[in-house]
């Protein structure tokens, strides 16, 4: 496929010395993207809920991928044996995290996979909502597309992907925010932040969407999500 490789434009720290942190990246959005995620973010679309749909549906096919290449690659699952996805709920913060121990991703594939279109289901929705004539035609096409990973903005204003893929040494973390043209990649330094495969979401909800991140809630979004996941996924709540 054609993927636009995400331009990188400034370095938002000058590290002279190797022993310093290394700095954060920005990249911008891809035009698609941008236009994308203005759709998202400034939408009426009620049925924010899907967010959590698209995101496990993202952990199953990362665990998927992995549980096949794991068949000729044992070795793969050396850094973590179970394939699972884990829901942690912080109320009092209003922070929802989901883990999975899934292939997780290199920094280009963050760029790759985060900041262009090359997917199918957003590509068609973008399509969809060129034809369709009906300027607040977005409502609807939101829920019947699904726009996938973004949907993470329908109810966060910051969204922190950390992620580690058997395929390198090192743990990435990628940082966008809503109404933002550009995302942020850096390299995940602090040991205590370190997963030992696969991809953590961090998702600041917005100050309307807190109720996410009541464990009640996201139990029952699970419950109705869960019976298509071959997966485990577990959730509990931060202790406050
Ligand atoms: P789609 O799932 O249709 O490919 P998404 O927007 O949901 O589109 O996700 C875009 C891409 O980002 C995925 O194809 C995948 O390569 C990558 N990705 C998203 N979430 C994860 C994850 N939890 N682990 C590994 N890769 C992921
Ligand atoms: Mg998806």
């Amino acid at each position: 496929s054609n993927l636009f490789l995400g331009s990188r434009f400034e370095s938002t720290a000058a590290a002279s010395d190797s022993s310093a942190t290394p700095p954060a990246e920005r990249y911008e959005y891809q035009a698609e993207v941008s236009r994308l995620m203005d759709l998202i973010v400034n939408s009426l679309y009620s049925n924010k809920e899907v967010f959590l749909r698209e995101l496990i549906s993202n952990a199953s096919d990362a665990l998927d991928k992995l549980r096949f290449l794991s068949v000729t690659e044992p070795e793969l699952l050396k850094d973590a044996a179970d394939l699972d996805i884990r829901i942690q709920t912080d109320k009092d913060n209003g922070i929802v995290t989901i883990t999975d121990t899934g292939i997780g991703m290199t920094r280009q594939e963050l760029i790759d996979c985060l900041g262009t279109i090359a997917q199918s289901g957003t590509a068609k929705f973008l399509k969809a909502l060129k034809d369709s004539k009906d300027a607040g035609g977005d409502n609807n096409l939101i829920g019947q597309f699904g726009v996938g990973f973004y949907s993470a903005f329908l109810v966060a204003d910051r969204v922190v992907v950390s992620t580690k893929s058997p395929k390198s040494d090192k743990q990435f973390v990628w940082e966008g925010e809503a109404n933002a043209s550009a995302y942020t990649i850096r390299e995940e330094t602090n040991h205590e932040n370190r997963i030992p495969r696969g991809t953590r979401l961090t998702l600041y909800l917005k100050r309307d969407d807190k109720g996410y991140a009541h464990p009640e809630r996201i139990q029952k979004l699970v419950k109705n999500y869960s019976q298509f996941v071959s997966f485990p996924i577990y959730t509990w709540q931060e202790k406050g």
